[in-house]
């Protein structure tokens, strides 16, 4: 039976959040009211001019650099032409020749691979086009979007299955939120991603006949789009058919592909220099000054959460993957001795209330402050509570917002430290389980965890186990 090699390659387009356009000072907010944001140079009108926006420039810059990328000295833009009713100057401003940067690479890791490195080709600057909205009786454009700043990123095809190419995005939008150069938001269209895909017999090294996925709209459909690219294209290679050279649309309603432009329809853009925008050099001094200014990226935090607060691997590959998580957690461990126990909680509990309400890691310390969950890991350490009611205590806070001395007031849910109350509750208890007070007796464990958990019932988990189990041993006389 012939095994196939899938060979994936991504390409992510990033809109990059500098206050006005690329190369016009109209602004390049989302959501604004249709074509309120345009001017001669963005709608391209004849006689205008572009200017190049500084700042696009640098947080481009910044991104080459975090994905260790050597950034070009010349910057030279060029035109990609074609019509589209959204392009009204008809051609794009891009780069083609000579990217803004090249040779990066990223570190990911999957269940399966420990660390991989997928090398970038290719980081380039352009402009974006307008948008259609098609409704029942008329196509409609807004402009809004025309000429907001782009940054390509080209991966090599180093990617073989749709969990690394998973992974991949997750650690480019990783490293793009730690720059706070773009909102990644996919939704909005600041984060696109388009992905190549092959399949080759195992151990060939020639490359198959790749198509182009497109129209992908979340990390998880980017999968779920090469998952089922991948089966097909196996299908027809099992047959003995050939895979068509094609542009495939993701359709995710129904998730699957459908073709969209075969290789005889593909575009010749016909790049040419942009005779408007004179090429430049950018000196060392400059990049120096960026690469230097560089936040902390996620694997070099990784490491040092490890070594300042003895983290596990895993624990510190999770922390450091969001940069408001990372931010979250220093923040409680400056101010709490028990690092570990802040991880926890944060890795358990919290994000699983997050994940399954849908809430950002952004709004995280809007909803639980990291003093407040500092007050509930106190009320933990001395007694106060068990862990049991702690779980129960911190989901009413991230629900209510209240802290946690409040909800233990209010509910009255501290533990029970009148020894007479929890001495009485026993006895009930030895009473009640005349045959399980034998087997503990003869040196069960499980019988004498048992007996622990039904005080711990009776008590409506407001006992400390640890106390109670002292307190039975002491009671039948065993150690
Ligand atoms: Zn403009």
């Amino acid at each position: 039976m012939m095994t196939y090699e899938t060979v994936i390659g991504l390409e992510v387009h990033v809109q990059l959040n500098t206050q006005t356009k690329a190369f016009c000072s109209c602004k390049a907010e989302f959501g604004q009211p249709a074509n309120t944001q345009t001017c001669p140079v963005c709608l391209g009108l004849p006689g205008t001019l572009p200017v190049l926006n500084k700042q696009y420039l640098s947080y481009a810059a910044c991104v080459a650099l975090a994905l260790d990328c050597k950034v070009a000295s010349l910057i030279k833009f060029d035109r990609k032409n074609y019509f589209y009713p959204d392009l009204p100057k008809n051609y794009q401003i891009s780069q083609y020749d000579k990217p803004l940067a090249a040779n990066g690479f990223i570190l990911i890791k999957t269940p399966e691979i420990p660390q991989k490195k997928i090398r970038i080709l290719r980081v380039h600057m352009e402009e974006d086009a307008g948008k259609l909205i098609h409704t029942a009786n008329s196509s409609l454009v807004d402009y809004n979007r025309a000429g907001v700043p782009l940054l390509e990123i080209v991966s090599e095809p180093d990617l073989n299955s749709a969990e690394e190419a998973y992974e991949y995005l997750k650690q480019i939008k990783s490293i793009l939120e730690y720059l706070e150069v773009s909102d990644c938001d996919m939704e909005k269209g600041s984060l696109r991603c388009d992905a190549n895909i092959s399949l080759r017999p195992k151990g060939q090294t020639k490359l198959g006949t790749k198509t182009e996925l497109k129209n992908m709209n979340s990390f998880k459909g980017v999968r779920n789009a090469l998952n089922h690219e991948i089966i097909r294209q196996e299908k027809l290679l099992k047959e003995g058919k050939t895979i068509a050279q094609e542009t495939r649309l993701w359709d995710e309603s129904k998730q699957k592909t459908s073709t969209m432009r075969t290789k005889e329809e593909a575009h010749d853009y016909r790049y040419f220099p942009e005779p408007d925008l004179v090429p430049f050099i950018i000196d060392e001094q400059t990049i120096n000054s960026i690469k230097a200014a560089l936040p902390e990226l996620p694997y070099a935090k990784m490491p040092r959460l490890i070594r300042q607060y003895g983290l596990s691997e895993y624990d510190a590959g999770v922390i450091s993957s969001d940069k408001h998580l990372a931010l979250y957690f220093e923040t409680a461990a400056k101010n709490y001795p028990n690092p570990k126990a802040i991880c926890n909680w944060l890795t358990g509990d919290i994000l699983n209330y997050l994940n399954s309400n849908n809430i950002e890691l952004e709004e995280l310390t809007k909803i639980l402050a990291p003093e407040n969950l500092i007050s509930m890991l106190q009320l933990i350490d001395n007694n106060t509570i068990s862990g049991k009611i702690a779980k129960e205590i911190l989901s009413e806070m991230l629900a209510t917002g209240e802290n946690a001395n409040e909800i233990v007031k209010k509910k009255n849910l501290s533990q029970i430290s009148d020894s007479a109350l929890l001495e009485k509750i026993i006895a009930e208890v030895i009473n009640e389980q005349t045959k399980v007070v034998e087997e503990v007796k003869s040196g069960k464990d499980k019988a004498l965890m048992f007996l622990v958990g039904q005080v711990m019932k009776k008590t409506k988990g407001k006992a400390n186990p640890q106390i109670v189990n002292s307190f039975i041993k002491e009671k039948l006389k065993i150690n």
